[in-house]
């Protein structure tokens, strides 16, 4: 009997965890620094959070939803997304009488019933903001600034910005009657799917691949021509505010986001990188959110970064080398006769930060050093009988092929001072 991972999930071993972890250590430092805190909301919710955050015409909530019923009849769905479950605690913790605006991050696994392919899965990962409470446009523009600088704070050099303004509740419907207008005008050239579309989600018509659709919008209305005044405001500011940080950005009109909740201004950036399916990143504003859950009217904005294709694109970036520089110590036991010794080394090399390890499978001095070898280690400490009998250890660094004979009542101290430098990032310090 064996057994599978579920299809369209897949194992995150320690070598791609790590760099995961990395991410994640990056990303919140970042938010951080940006005054963003973090929140952790249920993975699943009341299947209504989304079908009213999303949209019921949209694929997300039409095909793709984990949906379940529990013992107690509850219908429930393992989250699509990562904004509506974070709105829905905004609301139903009264964060709005906390000082405006909240901003919180988030990291974790999203599900969506998908054909799985290449970078994506039924089980995904994400790491997003958002900021609830204002409509400030220099709060968009420091949404975009963020996840430029995280990916650029992670190696990643060419990226494409591109923004969009999706309108509001005043011009949106005025201009997606349009579209409709026009699609319906061109429909001998839509695709089945599109043709479903025109009367479901006009919008949608922007995403499809195919190319006699593609051909039709390309000449299709764009909402940047009918937005009122107000939203042409905004987007200006948000233009400006970007300006002046020097970020290039190119204004996509056909950039309106799947889901049904973007007002004003979105944004995703996309790395060449990483073929056709280059989105890394993407984002947008969603006024009507809050009071869709039955909250104040309140605006938002935020975004979220997949943290599969973030990865595949750091990787091809060659930018993960940095954080692979190991500081570990292993210790080989020459003898089983000073294993407890080594064990109490082993403690005291923790305990002073080390990160350190010792051999569990009974190797011979020979394997232990082909093991260490193998795993990495920066260090390693011979311990066996002579050495604890004169009180001198030889470390060797692994990395440069020094070799040195330190006290061993002064190891701890001598060891940590260099791992000490060394995560600093000032280098070996040559002592003996
Ligand atoms: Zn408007
Ligand atoms: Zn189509």
């Amino acid at each position: 009997m064996r057994f599978y991972a579920p299809k369209g999930t897949t194992d995150i071993l320690p070598d791609m965890a790590k760099k995961w972890r990395y991410l994640e250590r990056k990303a919140s430092d970042l938010f951080e620094k940006y005054e963003y805190e973090p929140i952790v909301t249920p993975i699943f919710e009341h299947t209504d959070v989304f079908q009213r955050a999303i949209g019921t015409s949209t694929d997300i909530v039409q095909k793709e939803m984990y949906t379940f019923e529990d013992k107690g009849g509850r219908s429930l769905t393992l989250r699509p997304e990562g904004t509506a479950p974070v709105i829905r605690a905004y609301v139903d913790n009264n964060m709005n009488q906390m000082p405006q605006p909240v901003k919180l991050y988030y990291t974790g696994p999203m599900f969506r019933y998908e054909r799985p392919q290449a970078g994506r899965y039924r089980q995904f990962f994400q790491l997003g903001v958002e900021a609830i409470g204002s409509d400030d446009p220099a709060i968009d523009a420091e949404s975009i600034l963020l996840m430029i600088d995280y990916f650029r704070s992670v190696g990643l050099k060419e990226l494409t910005l591109y923004i969009n303004s999706m309108g509001c509740e005043n011009d949106r419907p005025k201009y997606v009657e349009l579209l409709k207008q026009y699609a319906i005008a061109h429909e001998q050239e839509l695709c089945k799917d599109c043709r479903k579309r025109v009367e479901l989600n006009p919008l949608r018509l922007f995403d499809c691949k195919e190319e006699s659709c593609r051909r039709v919008m390309e000449h299709a209305p764009k909402i940047t021509d009918y937005l009122d005044e107000d939203c042409k405001n905004h987007f200006n500011a948000v233009r400006r505010y970007l300006d002046m940080q020097g970020v290039q950005y190119i204004i996509k009109p056909e950039l309106v986001r799947g889901l049904d909740y973007y007002t004003k201004t979105t944004f995703e950036v996309v790395s060449p990188l990483l073929g056709a399916q280059n989105a890394i990143g993407g984002g947008g504003r969603y006024n009507k959110l809050v009071e869709e859950f039955g909250g104040p009217p309140t605006p938002g904005i935020g975004f979220a970064i997949g943290l599969e294709r973030l990865t595949i694109a750091v990787e091809k970036e060659g930018a993960f080398v940095a954080m692979e520089e190991k500081t570990d110590a292993f210790i080989a036991v020459a003898d089983k006769a000073v294993k407890e010794p080594a064990v109490n080394l082993l403690y005291a090399l923790r305990g002073a930060g080390i990160a350190t390890d010792i051999d569990y499978t009974g190797r011979s001095l020979k394997g232990q050093l082909k093991y260490a070898n193998k795993k990495g280690f920066r260090y390693t400490i011979f311990l066996g009988p002579q050495e604890l009998e004169t009180g001198i250890v030889q470390v060797k660094d692994m990395k440069t092929s020094e070799q040195y004979a330190i006290k061993l009542n002064e190891l701890v101290d001598w060891l940590s001072n260099i791992v000490k430098s060394q995560t600093m990032g000032s280098g070996v310090t040559k002592q003996s």
